[in-house]
């Protein structure tokens, strides 16, 4: 099974993901969780990433396609994925499409977490992320069960950068620019699922999971 997750930042598609990626037992690809790993790291990769992230841009496509076409390709992910946040333009979807119609495969199914854009501000101020294990919580909606502390792996959690409002602002415009066109594309195809991301996490999941069968 393979599943693309859209919608806005902050719509809960990382939260979604990984639940889906451990009931369906199927790797979840985040390309935000790829760049940040490679920032902590410290590799050229993370250094040319950051300059876009901290804007609330895209990173170039170039380098997120490469990324992304690598991950995919390895042994984990013969029996299908979770994206969350790839693609995020039309020609990030047109590259993926063709790369997988030469392995003779297709996306199953697009799920559009729907949230409007006056619940994603108070959504982002609110979350706090693991940059280790990559793990969100929210301060009130699903707090860590220690202040400050990632449940899974112990670290210490942050705010992300990009998470600040003023760049939430940039990203929201770069979301509806340049990725909610996609929504358009997978409906197209054919494959284009949509929930209502603001009910609580639970029935977020219950109505992914019905679609899923
Ligand atoms: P969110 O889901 O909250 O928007 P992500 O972790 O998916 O956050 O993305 C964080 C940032 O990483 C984006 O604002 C962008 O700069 C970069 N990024 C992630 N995925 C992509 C992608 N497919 N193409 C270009 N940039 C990306
Ligand atoms: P995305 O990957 O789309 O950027 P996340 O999954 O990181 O979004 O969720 C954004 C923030 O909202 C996080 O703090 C997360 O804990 C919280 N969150 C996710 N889903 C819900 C929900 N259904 N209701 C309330 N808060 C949620
Ligand atoms: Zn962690």
């Amino acid at each position: 099974m393979k599943i693309i997750m859209l919608g806005a930042p902050g719509a809960g598609k990382g939260t979604q993901a990984k639940m889906i990626a451990e009931k369906y037992q199927i790797p979840h690809i985040s390309t935000g969780d790829i760049f940040r790993a490679n920032i902590k790291n410290g590799t050229e990769l993370g250094a040319e990433a950051k300059k876009y992230m901290d804007q609330g841009l895209l990173v170039p496509d170039e380098l997120t396609v490469r990324i992304l076409l690598d991950r995919v390709a390895q042994e984990d992910c013969a029996g299908g994925y979770v994206l969350d946040g790839f693609p995020r333009n039309i020609p990030q979807a047109q590259v993926l499409d063709e790369a997988l119609e030469k392995l003779g495969e297709k996306i199953d199914m697009c799920i559009d977490v729907d949230v409007p854009d006056e619940n994603i501000v108070r959504r982002m101020s609110g979350r706090r992320a693991c940059l280790k294990c990559g793990a969100t919580y929210h301060l009130e909606h699903i707090p860590p069960r220690q202040e400050g502390v990632c449940d899974t792996c112990g670290s210490g959690l942050v705010l992300r950068e990009d998470d600040k409002p003023e760049t939430v602002q940039n990203r929201l415009k770069v979301y509806h620019e340049q990725t909610q066109p996609l929504i358009e594309f997978y409906s197209a195809k054919g494959v284009l699922k949509t929930v209502d991301g603001t009910m609580d996490v639970q029935d977020v999941f219950s109505a992914i999971v019905g679609l899923l069968g």
